[in-house]
């Protein structure tokens, strides 16, 4: 029987995860996003359902009571956490998940899954340009902003537990070169299942 594989993209806030994820959406047009659940507040241009499933927190915490979240984490003050019914779907159907997680999701998952899951961490060139990427992108107030920087020295020590690591310095470079593991891992993956995208 064909399984699904669940590729899954961590990093610093304002590293690039995100616009990586959706670029390797594009290029991989019979990958699917694992849409996770959150309490924070909705960003302008965030869809409902396609970004992220925006809860209450009493919403989530019955989530969380009622065994609904694979993993889950509070994360600069709000909920995240990944469905456990998307992920056994993607699993029974063959389909490849990409997942964008914290680090400690991402160790969460490879745990559960070790021969489904690849991790691929997407690090900063410096402290320096990641401040600027997170100022630039104007979502976060400047409070936010901090809470999110002084979480950088515990996601970078665990960047040893992924598979894949990647500086974002040009994007255009970066994007090429997770393609390329992205498609190594399904050539890979392709010939022990014998199967056909
Ligand atoms: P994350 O999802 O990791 O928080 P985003 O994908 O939202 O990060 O990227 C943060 C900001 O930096 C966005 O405004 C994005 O357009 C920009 N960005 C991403 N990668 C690069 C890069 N290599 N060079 C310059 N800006 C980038
Ligand atoms: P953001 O608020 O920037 O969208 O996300 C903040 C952090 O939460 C990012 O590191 C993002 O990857 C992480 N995150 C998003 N969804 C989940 C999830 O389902 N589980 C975990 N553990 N982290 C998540």
């Amino acid at each position: 029987m064909v399984r699904g594989k669940l590729i899954v993209i961590s990093a610093p806030s304002g590293s690039g995860k995100t616009t990586i994820a959706k670029k390797m959406l594009e290029r991989f047009p019979f990958m699917r996003f694992s849409v996770s659940a959150t309490t924070r507040p909705k960003r302008n241009g965030e869809v409902e359902g396609k970004d992220y499933f925006f809860l209450t927190r009493e919403e989530f915490e019955k989530k969380i009571q009622n065994g609904e979240l694979l993993e889950w984490e509070e994360i600069y003050g709000n909920y995240y956490g990944t469905l456990k019914s998307i992920v056994e779907d993607a699993l029974k159907s063959g389909d490849i998940l990409i997942f964008d997680v914290d680090v400690n999701g991402a160790i969460s998952i490879k745990e559960k899954f070790p021969d489904d899951s690849i991790l691929i961490f997407i690090k900063p060139p410096n402290m320096e340009t990641l401040k600027e990427r997170l100022k630039r992108r104007r979502t976060e107030s400047e409070e936010q902003i901090k809470k999110r920087l002084e979480r950088v020295p515990m996601e970078l020590e665990k960047a040893k537990y992924f598979d894949y690591i990647f500086v974002n310095d040009d994007l255009e470079d970066t994007i090429k070169s997770v393609e390329r593991a992205i498609s190594n891992e399904i050539e890979k993956w392709k010939a022990i299942q014998r199967h056909e995208y």
